[in-house]
């Protein structure tokens, strides 16, 4: 049935931006704190109090226009939107309506084929939160908290041009890496500083209209957005595969059943009547703050991708993964300008650092290495100076648990150093090769692999500090000189 239809997605994302404090007033933009606790007369909304711009928050949702090529409006204007909600004190929002800070851009996503896509954005607006209306069991009436109205957030609303949920999903996680990289939100979706509504339809394949669109709203996972898209889409297929129609309407995703819910039809939608908010002067953004702006660009996660592929010669695989978090991403790089070891460093941080944030369900910020260590320990390494494994199993435990300690101090105090008495390792391999003639026999017949099993033999005798590189060399020389009887 799929195979007749074509899914249309459009996507409308809010990312609440990392301000102390709110978009017209000084209250605090934290998240959580007692219920009211962040309220003054403006977030209140009291007869005759008057807003007041944050140029803060212009700055960061230009960040985000920047990092998706989009066009930067430089005089913009702030709209009411009014409408009734017992959250939104003043019976209105602003936002910008006719001005978005920016318009047009793109979000790269890459396709589960590996295909790199760019899903247009139609604009990014700035605009204020409402407060949270709680309803408690057993309580009749409706409790409200206004802390979160007046939070600033931006709305980045993508065209109707994402034909999969996977994709969907993609646009959304690529739009947590970016707010995350420019260090304009926290991305966190359990909190709600980032969610997400799915506009969603369904049409007759090679029908040029699109469907009529059903809006799922508010949800806070990647999982949670391809459910409800799926569930969404196979519902309006098997709508007009009965004959009926589709109606506009906005949905609610329940994540214990995994299905839509009607909230409201378009048709009860209000009609905003917006209008420019007389109480707000325009932002104009001069070329001089817009360099500034420019300038603290960072690096962003395709960026890094790119350099890491093309300049560090870094497997595709290694370059996503390395990318995945701005952190790991920034912590990499110091290792490279380190030792400039490219694939020995991403071999590290893919392997024990990776390992090590898994077991102990931590991010990099707590990671007690520091990248100059590490670095030196993967120098070492490529030195020859003590082997992998013995750096794996012991070094950097250690190290995890004294991160002040040296690690060359460290490594002769563990006896990891490489013994670099050739005498005694070809005593030891003579007296291996003496006790496995067996072996020693299957290897002349042409079984090479057993070199591999010599190897493990003089590992366990040498406790680590071998250097393998080189006994294995002396080991398969050793073994062809040997005399078969
Ligand atoms: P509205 O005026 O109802 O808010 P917009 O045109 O502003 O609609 O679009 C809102 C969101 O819905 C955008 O993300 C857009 O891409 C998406 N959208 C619009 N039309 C469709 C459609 N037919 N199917 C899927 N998504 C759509
Ligand atoms: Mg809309």
């Amino acid at each position: 049935m799929k195979e007749k239809y074509q899914l249309t997605i459009g996507l409308e994302v809010h990312a609440q931006l990392l301000t102390k404090s709110k978009l017209f007033n000084a209250d605090s933009a934290q998240y959580g704190g007692a219920p009211n606790a962040h309220v003054g007369v403006i977030t209140l909304a009291h007869p005759g109090t008057l807003p007041k711009q944050n140029k803060q928050v212009i700055e960061l949702a230009a960040k985000m226009g920047l990092a998706c090529h989009s066009e930067i409006l430089r005089y913009q204007i702030f709209d009411r939107k009014n409408y009734f909600y017992p959250d939104l004190p003043k019976g209105y929002q602003i936002t910008q309506d006719r001005t978005p800070i920016c318009r047009g851009g793109h979000v790269p996503i890459k396709t589960k084929d590996g295909i790199e896509k760019n899903i247009p954005l139609n604009r990014i607006h700035l605009e204020e939160d409402a407060g949270k209306s709680i309803h408690l069991e057993n309580e009749e009436d409706t409790l409200l908290d206004f802390n979160r109205a007046g939070v600033p957030l931006i709305e980045i609303v993508t065209e109707p041009e994402i034909h999969t949920s996977e994709e969907a999903a993609q646009v959304l996680m690529e739009i947590r890496k970016l707010v995350r990289y420019l260090d304009i939100c926290d991305g966190n979706m359990e909190e709600g500083s980032l969610r997400c509504d799915a506009n969603v339809s369904v049409r007759p394949r090679g029908e040029a209209v699109l469907g009529k669109k059903v809006e799922i709203k508010n949800m806070n996972s990647f999982k949670h957005v391809q459910r409800a898209i799926d569930f969404e889409a196979a519902r309006q297929i098997a709508l007009l595969e009965k004959g009926e129609h589709v109606i506009s309407e906005t949905r609610t995703f329940n994540v214990g059943d995994g299905k839509t819910y009607s909230m409201r039809t378009k048709e009860e939608l209000n009609d905003y009547r917006y209008f420019p908010d007389p109480d707000l002067s325009p932002v104009e953004i001069s070329e001089a703050w817009l360099h500034t702006i420019q300038s603290q660009m960072p690096a962003l996660p395709h960026e890094l991708f790119n350099k890491f592929v093309n300049q560090y010669k870094l497997p595709e695989y290694d370059a996503q993964v390395l990318t995945e978090e701005k952190e790991i991403a920034l912590y990499f790089e110091e290792l490279c300008s380190a030792n400039g070891l490219f694939k020995d460093n991403s071999n590290w941080v893919m392997g024990p650092v990776k390992s090590w944030l898994n077991e102990q369900k931590k991010s990099l910020n707590d990671f007690p290495i520091q990248a100059i260590k590490l670095a030196e320990i993967v120098k070492c390494v490529a030195d020859r100076e003590f082997n992998y494994t013995a750096a794996v199993q012991q070094l950097f435990p250690y190290l995890v648990n004294h991160p002040q300690a040296d690690v060359l101090q460290t490594a002769k105090e563990l006896n990891l150093l490489h013994v670099n008495d050739t005498v005694g390792l070809e005593e030891m391999i003579e007296a291996i090769i003496k006790e496995f003639p067996l072996k020693v026999e299957e290897y002349h017949k042409g079984k090479k692999g057993i070199v591999a099993m010599f190897m493990g033999e003089l590992k366990k005798r040498s406790n680590n500090q071998l250097d393998y590189k080189s006994a294995n060399e002396v080991l398969v020389k050793k073994l062809s000189q040997t005399e078969v009887r």
